[in-house]
C-alpha cells in the first residue's frame, strides 16, 4: 500500500531508494511475546550475551596501560554493576514470567532503575544512571549482534547498494553520523529533530536529502520498502505506484542536471553586479571534508567543527592526533584561510553521557566547557598553533558570553605558546582570534568583543536558538524556530552594523549563510563573509552573481523596519526577483 508522511526536510534533493531501518540500541528494542518453550532458550541466550560483555569488559581492562587509571576505573565500575542482581538476575525472572524477549525485559529493568536513581539526592550517586545505561547498551548491542550500530546492512538491504538505501531511524544522535560520513546512503528520515539540529547539519554537509520529524516513520515503514524521499518539500512516499515514481526520477534527472550546470561557477570570483567582492567560505567537521570544500571552490574554511573528532572515542585525541587532523585541512587548502573553532562540546554533542546537566544546552558547553577543563583544552590549542605552521589559521571560540571568558583563552593561547617554547616545538605566529556571536548577550552587548577580538561569527543557528528559547533539535517546537524573527534579524543587523563600524570584519556562519534565497537579504544587510557547507557555495555564488547590492541596501533597510514574519517573507521574495521587477 502507498502512503504518504510528512516532516521537516532539512536537507533538499530526492532521492528514491529501499529502506533501511535503523534502531538505536535502548530505544527501540522489538517487544516479544514468546511462547513458553522458547523461554529458557531466551534465558540462556541473555546470560550468554552478559558473559560476552564481562570478557568484553576484561579484555579492555588488560589492554589498558597501567597509566590509565581512571580509564580502568571506569570500567571496574561497569564490570560491577554487571554483577549486580537487579541488572542480570531481574531481567530472567521478566522473561519467565511475562514471556518478554531478552532485549524488552532487560530495557524494562533499566528504566526501573534509571527512574530510582534519579530520586536520589546525591549526586555522585545519580550520575551513576548513565553508567547502567551505558552497561545496558553493551548487552542489547551483543543481543543484537551489533558492535557498531551503522553500514550493518540489513537482511533486506543485502545486494542493495549503499547508494539506494535510505536510512530510517528514531533517532540519529551526531555521534552516529560521523559513521554515517563514511558511508554513501541515498537519504535518511528521522521520526525526531528540528531544522538546525546537529544531524540535519551533518545531512546537508553530506549533500543527500533528509526529512526529520516524521513521527512514527520507524513504525510504519519496513525493511525493504521502495522509499520516494522529497527533502525540499519535506515529504515521504511510501511504496510509490508507478506513475509517482516516474514523476519524481524525472524530477531527480533535473536536478542533477541543473547542479552539473553550476559546477561551471566553481571557478568564478563572488563577485556583485556592482563589483562588491564577497567572501563564500565553507563549513567543515572532519578533515576529509576539505575534498568537497576544493570541488565547490571556497575562498577558505570558515568553520571547522573540531568537537566531530572528540566524538565516538573513549579518550580524547592526543595533541599529535589533533595536529595531523588541522594539519591535513590546512595544507589542503593550500594558502587559504582556516576558522578552527575550539571544540564546542556539550548541548547534544557531549563526550560523556554522566555529566548530562538538566539543561545542557544552557549548560557547561562551549567555551565555559573548555575553560573547565585546561588540560584538554591546552592540547587543542597546542595541537592548533603547531598547524597553523602550514597556512594561515584563525581560532574562533564558540558560545562566548562575556569578556573573561576572550581573556581567558588568551591566557589559555600564551600557555600553549610557552608550552611548546619549552619543548622546542615550532609553531605559528600571528593568529586571529574570533569569536562566535550566537547568545543574544553576546550581540547585545557587542562593543565588549569587538574591542578584545580580531573577527566575529554569528552562529545563527544557536543564535535563533537562544533569542525565541526554542530547542533547535526539538521537533515538536520546529514550528516555531524561525532565524527570521524579527528580533534575530535586529541582533544580526546589530552586529554587521557594529562589525562594520569598528573594522572588525564579521561573517555568519550558521545555516543562515547557505540559503540561496536569502542571499540577497543578506548582501543586502551588509554580510560579506558567508559561511556554509561545500555543497551551498555554487548556489550561493549564482545569488552573488546576479545581486546588486546597492540596489539591495535600501530595500533591506526597510525590510528591516517590519514586525510582521508574513511581510518580512513577502519582502524576501522581492528581493528576489530578478533586478528591474525588485524595485517597484
Ligand atoms: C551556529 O550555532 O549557528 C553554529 C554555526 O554552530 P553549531 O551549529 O555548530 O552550533
Ligand atoms: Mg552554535
Amino acid at each position: 500500500m502507498s502512503f504518504t508522511l510528512h516532516g521537516l526536510g532539512v536537507s533538499g534533493g530526492i532521492a528514491i531508494g529501499q529502506a533501511q531501518l535503523l534502531s538505536h540500541a535502548t530505544l527501540e528494542v522489538a517487544h516479544l511475546t514468546l511462547p513458553g518453550r522458547q523461554l529458557e532458550k531466551e534465558v540462556a541466550r541473555f546470560e550468554a550475551a552478559v558473559d560476552r560483555v564481562r570478557n568484553e569488559l576484561d579484555e579492555l581492562r588488560n589492554e589498558m596501560a597501567e597509566s590509565a587509571a581512571e580509564m580502568r576505573a571506569f570500567i571496574d565500575v561497569h564490570a560491577l554493576i554487571l554483577q549486580d542482581p537487579e541488572l542480570v538476575d531481574i531481567p530472567k525472572t521478566l522473561i519467565r514470567e511475562r514471556g518478554c524477549n531478552a532485549e524488552w525485559a532487560l530495557v524494562q529493568q533499566m528504566d526501573y532503575l534509571v527512574k530510582q536513581f534519579d530520586a536520589i539526592d546525591d549526586p555522585y550517586l545519580r550520575e551513576r544512571k548513565a553508567d547502567v545505561v551505558q552497561v545496558v547498551e553493551r548487552v542489547i548491542k551483543e543481543l543484537m549482534g551489533r558492535t557498531g550500530k551503522i553500514g550493518k546492512t540489513s537482511k533486506s538491504a543485502k545486494g542493495v547498494k549503499e547508494e539506494e538505501q535510505i536510512i530510517v531511524a528514531h533517532d540519529l544522535p551526531p555521534s552516529d553520523l560521523i559513521s554515517f560520513k563514511e558511508h554513501r546512503f541515498a537519504a535518511f528520515v528521522t521520526d525526531v529533530g528540528g531544522a538546525t539540529s546537529h544531524t540535519a547539519i551533518l545531512a546537508r554537509s553530506m549533500a543527500i536529502p533528509a526529512v526529520v520529524g516524521l513521527r512514527g516513520a520507524r513504525e510504519a515503514i519496513r525493511d525493504g520498502e521502495l522509499l520516494i524521499v522529497d527533502g525540499f518539500r519535506g515529504v515521504i512516499i511510501v511504496n510509490p505506484d508507478e506513475r509517482v515514481l516516474e514523476e519524481y526520477r524525472l524530477r531527480k534527472t533535473q536536478i542533477e542536471l541543473e547542479r552539473s550546470k553550476l559546477k561551471r561557477l566553481k571557478k568564478a570570483d563572488p563577485l556583485t553586479l556592482d563589483d562588491v567582492r564577497v567572501d563564500l567560505m565553507a563549513n567543515i567537521e572532519l578533515p576529509d571534508d576539505v575534498q568537497a570544500v576544493k570541488e565547490n571552490g571556497a575562498d577558505g574554511v570558515g568553520l571547522f567543527r573540531t568537537e566531530f573528532l572528540f566524538l565516538n572515542r573513549r579518550e580524547i585525541p592526543s595533541e599529535d592526533e589533533q595536529f595531523e587532523a588541522y594539519r591535513k585541512v590546512v595544507k589542503g587548502m593550500a594558502g587559504k584561510p582556516v576558522v578552527i573553532r575550539t571544540y564546542d562540546l556539550g548541548a547534544d554533542k557531549a563526550l560523556d553521557q554522566a555529566r548530562s546537566a538538566t539543561n545542557p544546552a544552557l549548560g557547561l558547553r562551549g567555551i565555559r566547557l573548555s575553560l573547565s577543563e585546561p588540560a584538554m583544552f591546552g592540547v587543542q590549542l597546542r595541537a592548533i598553533l603547531r598547524a597553523a605552521r602550514s597556512g594561515p589559521v584563525r581560532i574562533l571560540i564558540p558560545m562566548i558570553s562575556n569578556a573573561l571568558e576572550v581573556e581567558a583563552t588568551r591566557a589559555a593561547l600564551d600557555k600553549a605558546r610557552e608550552d611548546l617554547k619549552d619543548r622546542r616545538v615550532a609553531y605559528g605566529e600571528d593568529i586571529q582570534l574570533g569569536g562566535m556571536i550566537e547568545i543574544p548577550a553576546a550581540a547585545l552587548a557587542l562593543n565588549m568583543f569587538l574591542k578584545r577580538l580580531d573577527f566575529l561569527s554569528i552562529g545563527t543557528n544557536d543564535l535563533t536558538q537562544y533569542t525565541l528559547a526554542i530547542d533547535r533539535g526539538d521537533e515538536e517546537v520546529a514550528g516555531l524556530y524561525d532565524s527570521l524573527h524579527p528580533a534575530v534579524l535586529m541582533l544580526i543587523a546589530h552586529t554587521l552594523a557594529g562589525g562594520e563600524k569598528a573594522g572588525v570584519p564579521v561573517s555568519i556562519c550558521g545555516e543562515l549563510a547557505g540559503n540561496p534565497k536569502l542571499t540577497r537579504l543578506l548582501l543586502g544587510m551588509g554580510l560579506r563573509h558567508f559561511s556554509m557547507h561545500p555543497s551551498q557555495i555554487l548556489e550561493v555564488k549564482q545569488q552573488v552573481l546576479t545581486a546588486d547590492v546597492g540596489q539591495l541596501a535600501p530595500m533591506v533597510r526597510k525590510l528591516l523596519r517590519l514586525d510582521d514574519p508574513a511581510q518580512i517573507r513577502e519582502q524576501i521574495r522581492r528581493l528576489n526577483l530578478p533586478a528591474d521587477h525588485s524595485a517597484h
